[in-house]
C-alpha cells in the first residue's frame, strides 16, 4: 500500500526503532523511467528515498537517497540498497547503477566504511563504485540533478538543504526546494522544538511535510514523557502546536512504534483538531505488515 496525495505517491514504510525507508515520487512519474536530460519538464519530477533502515524496492529507481542519522533503523541497509541497485541495472541497461546518497558529514565516512567492510567479505567491487556519496553540512545547498544546473539554471531544478533536527544523537532532516520554493521536508528523528529554530522556518511552508511521530497515546502522560526522553515527537505535540502546521499542505507522520495497533492509531487521528486532521496521513504499511495484515 502507498499514500497517494495530489502530487506525490509515498511508499510509506516505517516503524519506530525497527526500520524506516520512505519513497517519495511525483505522481504521473513512471517509476522506472530515468530523467530525460533533454526534457526540461522531467527535471521537475521528484523520485527520492528518505532513510535506509531497510532497503525497499524504491531504492532501485530513485534519483537520490537521503540518510538522516546513524541509528540502525534509518541507516543499516545501505549495502543492501547498493546490491539491489546493481542487480536491477544489470537486468535493465537503461537503469543507472549509481546510487546518489546524501548523508550528514559526521556519518558519511562511517557509512562508506561499512560498505567497504562488506566488500572485504566477498561482495563485488561494483558495490563501492556504484555509491556516490555526498557528505552534507548545515547551511549548504546541494543540487539533486547534477547537470541540470548547466542546462537550465539553478531556479529550474530541485535543490536540497539539510537542517538540524533535535534528536538524542546528531540528526539532519532534509528540505527540498523546487525552483527555489520549499516543497518537501523530511524531519528524520526529532523533537517538536526543531520547528522553533529560527533557521528552520522554511519548513512551515512546504507542500509535503514528512514528520516523525513516535508516541501516540494521547491520554497517557507517561507515554508522552518516555517519547520526549528518547528524543521523539508525541502526537500530543502536534495537537498542542497545531498552529505551526497552518500553512503546510500535507502532513505525513512516520516512525509509529509497533506497540500500538493500527486501530488505535486510527482512533487517535480521528481526534486530531480541525486544521490538522484533514491533511494528516500516517505511514501504516509496515505496522499493518507487523501485525500480519
Ligand atoms: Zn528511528
Ligand atoms: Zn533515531
Amino acid at each position: 500500500m502507498v499514500i497517494e496525495l495530489a502530487e506525490y505517491i509515498i511508499d510509506d514504510w516505517s516503524l519506530g526503532g525497527l526500520e524506516t525507508c520512505i519513497g517519495v515520487r511525483s505522481k504521473n512519474t513512471d517509476v522506472a523511467t530515468p530523467v530525460n536530460p533533454e526534457d526540461k519538464g522531467s527535471w521537475k519530477k521528484l523520485n527520492v528515498v528518505f532513510d535506509v533502515g531497510i532497503a525497499r524496492n524504491c531504492v532501485m529507481y530513485c534519483d537520490a537517497l537521503f540518510i538522516t542519522h546513524g541509528h540502525a533503523d534509518h541507516s543499516a541497509s545501505l549495502t543492501n540498497a547498493l546490491g539491489k541497485r546493481l542487480v536491477t541495472s544489470k537486468n535493465d541497461p537503461s537503469m543507472d547503477p549509481t546510487l546518489k546518497v546524501f548523508a550528514p558529514m559526521f556519518l558519511a565516512p562511517d557509512l562508506e566504511d561499512t560498505v567497504t567492510r562488506t566488500l572485504r567479505n566477498g561482495c563485488s567491487q561494483h558495490f563501492m563504485s556504484s555509491l556516490q556519496m555526498t557528505s552534507v553540512k548545515l547551511g549548504s545547498s546541494y543540487y539533486l540533478t547534477g547537470s541540470a544546473k548547466q542546462r537550465f539554471g539553478q531556479d529550474n531544478i530541485w535543490t536540497v538543504m539539510p537542517f538540524r533536527s533535535t534528536h538524542s544523537i546528531p540528526c539532519y532532516g532534509y528540505l527540498l526546494y523546487l525552483e527555489g520554493r520549499p516543497e518537501v521536508a523530511y524531519t528524520g528523528d526529532t523533537t517538536i522544538s526543531l520547528f522553533y529554530l529560527p533557521e528552520n522556518q522554511d519548513l512551515l511552508y512546504v507542500n509535503l511535510l514528512i514528520i516523525e511521530v513516535s508516541g501516540w497515546d494521547l491520554d497517557n502522560d507517561a507515554d508522552v514523557e518516555t517519547t520526549h526522553k528518547s528524543g521523539h515527537i508525541h502526537i500530543r505535540d502536534i495537537v498542542e502546536n497545531k498552529e505551526i502546521f497552518e500553512s503546510i499542505k500535507n502532513i505525513v507522520a512516520f516512525h509509529v512504534q509497533p506497540k500500538y495497533s493500527a486501530e488505535f492509531i486510527q482512533s487517535i487521528v480521528e481526534r486530531l483538531p480541525e486544521g490538522v486532521k484533514e491533511k494528516f496521513y500516517v505511514c501504516m504499511s509496515a505496522l499493518n505488515n507487523f501485525y500480519g495484515n
